[in-house]
């Protein structure tokens, strides 16, 4: 062998032993951490940080994505907007409080969705670890423990498990060393839960500290981002304001309190505050029109249904269209083994919905898996026995929900429906799609079960539909006076 062959040899020996993945065995979790926390200013400069400022501008994905006007995969996502964000992180107590104006990007029917009022949120827990300072500093915490350590992509990851047992994963990136991800789960109504992974790009220093200029959160459900941050400024060591707790969403805790009315014989509105739908009676069974906003409130509801009528129960649900808020109670109603009536191409998603396990956070469907049953409907579907007839007719003409159902007794004139309208709306962007629906099937209602408001007479709702399109056109031509052109401006009504 020539002395070349040897330095040949031995070059290639080393590109192949260089070019191999630390293994992740080598490292402890400790000395990892210790060098993501030197690559961000120092050890001692990170545990100094007693606070932190950021600000900047946000967007998220309404619904995590389960707001398309479409149930399809690809259907255009909807978002809204936070600006002039200031987002302060509590480093002794590793909290966050943020504080912003939104503004939803799509035609909403709330004024408070355009009103770009300030709002504030309370993060606790792993929703408030989503910043490097954070997770590193929760990680380095004489109270956390530390676990595996691994190899994924480009990143070494650490796994970290908080005094309260809340476990979470860093991706530190192997070149520089600095934190590229934090990772954590939470629970979730429509998904059973999600895993939220935060990526942290652009790191800039500021006072001796590396922080992140931008933030990119994406879910394990159809790889959705959820929210993209922007940071305009940081600021170290400042006075923190009160953190208060905000407002909750839709649904909410505790055990609700189901609302019965008699609509008709063998119709009945079932209602968890505003929201909720019909009950009817069929020979041996009930349907259900809709199990909104959750598990409890859904459960809740089949529960006071169940003991409408002696030996008969629930056994079918109509569901209007997929939208998260509507579809809060489908893994509920679900584990109850109850048939799901709906648009057929809803089946994925709700095959989606059904199919995804939560065994850290179960639900009613974790502790009791059943298969979907499923119903699909396309114009028109008839459920009829000796008793009762119930027509399920596509919803025509709604560009907030294409895939979308409505139902009617024609025995009793009585139309059900979720969002073709609601009487507590500000603005109807679509209100065509509600007579549009009744002359394209030849139907003739004299009374609406709403899932959203309260039962009505179809003069309320012509009458309502009429003053809120109304309303929504003040309110572009408001807007369009001072510059500003909005989402689902100029107001396309299809009964002008
Ligand atoms: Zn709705």
């Amino acid at each position: 062998m020539t002395f070349r062959k040897i330095i040949k040899l031995v070059s290639v020996c080393y590109i192949v032993i260089s070019a191999l993945p630390v293994s992740a065995q080598m490292m402890s979790a400790q000395s990892v951490l210790e060098d993501a926390a030197e690559a961000m200013g120092g050890l001692d400069r990170i545990r100094g940080v007693d606070s932190l400022l950021m600000t900047g501008f946000s967007q998220t994905l309404n619904q995590d994505g389960g707001s398309s006007s479409s149930s399809h995969p690809k259907a255009p996502k909807k978002w809204a907007a936070q600006n002039d964000v200031e987002r302060y992180f509590d480093l002794d107590d590793l909290s966050a409080y943020q504080t912003h104006r939104q503004g939803f990007l799509f035609p909403f029917a709330l004024a408070f969705g355009h009103s770009w009022a300030p709002s504030s949120q309370l993060q606790e827990g792993a929703n408030a670890l989503n910043h490097p300072l954070m997770a590193l500093r929760a990680a380095l915490a004489s109270s956390t423990e530390l676990g595996a350590v691994s190899i994924e992509d480009d990143n070494i990851v650490v796994e970290f498990t908080l005094a309260d047992d809340t476990v979470l994963w860093l991706g530190i990136n192997q070149l520089n060393k600095l934190p590229a991800w934090v990772r954590w789960m939470g629970a979730h109504a429509n998904l059973g839960q999600v895993t939220y992974t935060t990526w942290f790009t652009g790191y800039v220093p500021f006072d001796g500290v590396r922080l992140p200029n931008g933030f990119t959160t994406e879910i394990d459900w159809r790889e959705n981002v959820v929210s993209v941050f922007h940071v305009d400024s940081y600021e170290l060591d400042v006075e923190l304001p009160e953190f208060v707790a905000g407002g909750g969403g839709f649904g909410g805790g505790g055990s609700p309190d189901v609302v019965v009315t008699e609509v008709a014989d063998g119709v009945w509105d079932l209602r968890v505050g505003s929201n909720g739908g019909a009950v009817v009676e069929f020979e041996d069974h009930l349907l259900m029109f809709e199990v909104y906003g959750n598990e409890a409130n859904s459960l809740a509801r089949i529960d006071v249904a169940n003991t409408l009528v002696p030996g008969k129960e629930v056994t079918q649900v109509i569901l209007s269209h997929h939208h998260f808020d509507h579809s809060g109670g489908i893994r509920a109603a679900v584990s109850r083994g109850l048939t799901i009536i709906s648009k057929r191409e809803n089946e994925g998603i709700l095959r989606e919905m059904v199919s995804r396990p939560a065994p850290n956070f179960p639900d009613a469907l974790a502790r009791n898996p059943q298969p979907l049953h499923f119903i699909p409907v396309d114009e028109h579907l008839v459920l009829e026995d000796a008793m009762r007839r119930v027509d399920v007719y596509e919803v025509i003409g709604h560009m907030h929900m294409t895939d979308a159902v409505f139902a009617y007794i024609p025995e009793e004139r009585i139309l059900m429906q979720g969002d073709m309208f609601d009487i507590g709306w500000d603005w109807h962007w679509w209100g065509g799609n509600y007579m549009d629906s009744v002359e394209h099937f030849n139907l003739d209602p004299i009374t609406d079960i709403p899932v959203h408001g309260r039962v009505s007479t179809l003069e309320e709702v012509i009458t309502n539909i009429g003053s809120q399109v109304s309303a929504a056109r003040e309110f572009c031509a408001r807007d369009l006076a001072i510059g500003v052109y909005m989402a689902g401006c100029p107001v396309k009504y299809s009964r002008d």
